[in-house]
């Protein structure tokens, strides 16, 4: 068992490392100390501790009900959801949605890995909430991430019987998500989805920020639309079973955060001990972090979104490069964030040491830091021109001038970015 994969397995022993609220207090304060949730506290969730809930601080009731709550905003109007995260929360999730919804047909769709471990538990509980559910699973792996398995999941629907009032529930990893999102969000024009991340990079990343689609041949993503979850239910005990590579992947947004807009929580990370981490809390700050970016520019129009793809121009390069074989997301993404910090050297200020501090701390997670010496580099440059960034012949690349900060730069060119991957 890797450190990694022992801290997971650690997740019900606590931690004395507290990842703690947000520190600049935009996302909300009045939380304090540990935010990890007993069992015994998880499976009081109830109506009373929903009504209660508002914004973003952990509430802790009468019942000692702790949740994680966030509250986007939008310019459209207002739209909130929440975000409940801790162990053993799958045994509450029929719960969880009754408060939300009247009981209705609900798709669960889940793949071929995450299925057989955690959809009895899911289907049990929304049995005894009253919800009929059916269960739709595909083939493990992002090759589901396709028009046609969004065509093919929406037919097994209409076969089930579900409409206008039903509700999707994605079970799994991003893929899943992406593509439950998706079908939610056009199935009869859209309806309700709830998501049940099953990784780490689901949880503080994917299953938030209502970015919903599949993959076209041109490209990843290119297909989609915007769809906000009714709600989002972390248990952290799945996390369990996630083999430790994944663990990582999910580590590469978590250091991507820190790196754009949390310097407390880099500190913490780099003082972690990988076999007791403490997850829950963990996932709260990520949360709060892109919540607080996304409820900004959901649409990607002011380019404070576009923070988010630190590391990514160059990570989704190496993707490409290698066909999307071989290396995961987060394994791209962390060397496209060390090629980002050796741009940032050169055109944001970003002293050496911190770059430095940063390739450490990828290298702590297992997370690749130099390509192997025969990679090759041109394909990287050749995928460069299809990212949106490069759209309209407009570099937008994402510097960090020091850790906990980050902005967009129309100075960087395709040199400095030449020049930093064939340093990598
Ligand atoms: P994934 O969904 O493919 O999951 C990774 C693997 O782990 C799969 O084989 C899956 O079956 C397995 N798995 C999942 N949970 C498990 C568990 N608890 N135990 C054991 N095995 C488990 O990949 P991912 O890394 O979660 O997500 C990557 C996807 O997310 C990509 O398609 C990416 O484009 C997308 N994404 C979307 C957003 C967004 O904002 N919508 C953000 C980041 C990434
Ligand atoms: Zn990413």
């Amino acid at each position: 068992m890797s450190g990694i994969q022992a801290s997971a397995a650690a997740i019900l022993e606590g931690s004395p490392v507290d990842f703690g609220p947000a520190s600049d207090g935009s996302g909300g304060g009045g939380s304090s100390g540990m935010i990890y949730l007993h069992r015994m506290e998880a499976r009081f969730v109830n109506s009373e501790c929903f009504r209660e809930s508002h914004g973003f601080p952990f509430r802790s009731g009468k019942n000692q009900y702790r949740l994680a709550v966030i509250s986007i905003e939008f310019r459209t109007g207002q739209h909130s959801y929440l975000v409940l995260i801790g162990p053993g929360l799958l045994e509450t999730v029929g719960e969880a949605i009754k408060e939300k919804l009247a009981p209705s047909r609900i798709a669960i769709v889940s793949d071929t890995n995450v299925a057989p471990l955690f959809a009895e538990p899911v289907k049990k509980s929304l049995t005894s909430a009253g919800f009929d559910s059916v269960l739709i699973t595909v083939p493990a792996g992002e090759q589901s991430k396709t028009l046609e398995q969004t065509g093919t999941v929406c037919e097994q629907m209409l076969q089930e019987s579900l409409d206008r009032q039903s509700i999707v529930i994605g079970l799994g990893g991003g893929v899943i998500g992406d593509l439950s999102g998706f079908v939610a969000a056009i199935f009869q024009r859209g309806i309700p989805n709830v998501q049940i991340p099953t990784t780490l990079l689901a949880m503080v990343d994917s299953s938030i920020g209502g970015k919903t689609g599949v993959n076209a041949g041109a490209g990843k993503n290119l297909i989609g639309a915007i769809h906000q979850p009714m709600l989002v239910i972390d248990d952290v005990e799945i996390l369990k079973t996630l083999p430790s590579r994944e663990l990582s992947q999910g580590f590469a947004e978590i250091i991507k955060h820190a790196i754009i807009a949390d310097a407390e929580m880099f500190r913490q990370l780099q003082d972690v001990d990988l076999n007791n981490v403490d997850f829950a809390s963990l996932i709260r700050r990520n949360v709060e972090i892109k919540a607080r970016i996304v409820a900004n520019d959901e649409r990607d129009r002011n380019g404070e979104r576009a923070l988010l793809n630190f590391g990514h121009t160059v990570g989704h390069g190496v993707e490409r490069a290698t066909n999307y074989q071989g290396i995961s997301h987060g394994e791209a993404v962390s060397l496209g964030m060390v090629a980002a910090c050796d741009v940032s050297i050169n055109k944001a200020g970003l002293p050496e040491k911190q770059r430095n501090a940063i390739v450490d701390l990828l290298q702590k997670f297992e997370l690749p830091t130099k390509l192997p010496p025969n990679f090759p580099r041109q394909k990287i440059f050749d995928a460069l021109k299809f990212d949106k960034k490069f759209e309209r012949g407009e570099i937008r690349f994402v510097v960090t001038s020091k850790i906990g900060s980050a902005n967009l730069s129309r100075d960087v060119t395709m040199d400095d970015i030449r020049t930093a991957v064939g340093a990598l």
